[in-house]
C-alpha cells in the first residue's frame, strides 16, 4: 500500500493515518493525503527501497 501527497503528487510508502516510509506523519494534515495503489515515487530513504 502507498499514500499520495495530493499537493505534490508524490507517492510515498506507507498508509494514510500513519507515517510514510521517509518519516512524514500523515495525521498532521490528513486532507493532504490519499491512499493509492500507484507506484512509490518518493526518492527519500525509507520510501525508495
Ligand atoms: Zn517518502
Amino acid at each position: 500500500m502507498a499514500v499520495k501527497h495530493i499537493d505534490t503528487g508524490v507517492v510515498h510508502k506507507g498508509r494514510k493515518g500513519g507515517k510514510t516510509g521517509c518519516g512524514v506523519d500523515t495525521r498532521k494534515k490528513p486532507s493532504h493525503w490519499a491512499s493509492t495503489s500507484s507506484r512509490v515515487t518518493c526518492k527519500k530513504d525509507g520510501c525508495k527501497n
